[in-house]
């Protein structure tokens, strides 16, 4: 059983965040050190540790954290000049949080790469 993160809790709403999304399979906050005008993370509800351990089960949730991407982006404005969804896996990737995350970044031009 994978142990719960700081992101389980901000779901439950048990901890302050900026939720600007939330339903029955995902939740949409800001992110506390923001890279980019627009740096939102999109997770799951359910606690998939990281890219590694999403199942076929998982689908319907790891899909609907891209369709809700789009609709965020649209409400933020930057849909039309784009943006970048990153998901980072384990150490070489980066991870920092082992609850799976989709960081939204945009609303400047990003460059080729986002460290
Ligand atoms: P990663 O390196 O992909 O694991 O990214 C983790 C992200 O979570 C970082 O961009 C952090 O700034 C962000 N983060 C960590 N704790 C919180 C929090 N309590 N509320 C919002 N964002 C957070």
């Amino acid at each position: 059983m994978a142990e719960e993160t700081i992101f389980s809790k901000i779901i439950r709403r048990e901890i302050p965040a900026d939720v600007v999304y939330q339903d029955e399979l995902v939740t949409a906050f800001r992110d506390i050190a923001p890279k980019a005008p627009t740096h939102i993370l999109i997770i799951p509800n359910v606690l998939i540790p990281t890219a590694n351990d999403a199942q076929p089960a998982h689908e319907q949730a790891l899909g609907r954290m891209i369709t809700v991407a789009a609709k965020i982006a649209r409400d933020e404005g930057i849909a039309e000049d784009g943006y970048r969804l990153i998901i980072n896996c384990n150490s070489h990737g980066g991870q920092e949080v082992y609850h799976i995350h989709m960081h939204l970044v945009g609303g400047q031009p990003l460059g080729p790469m986002l460290a």
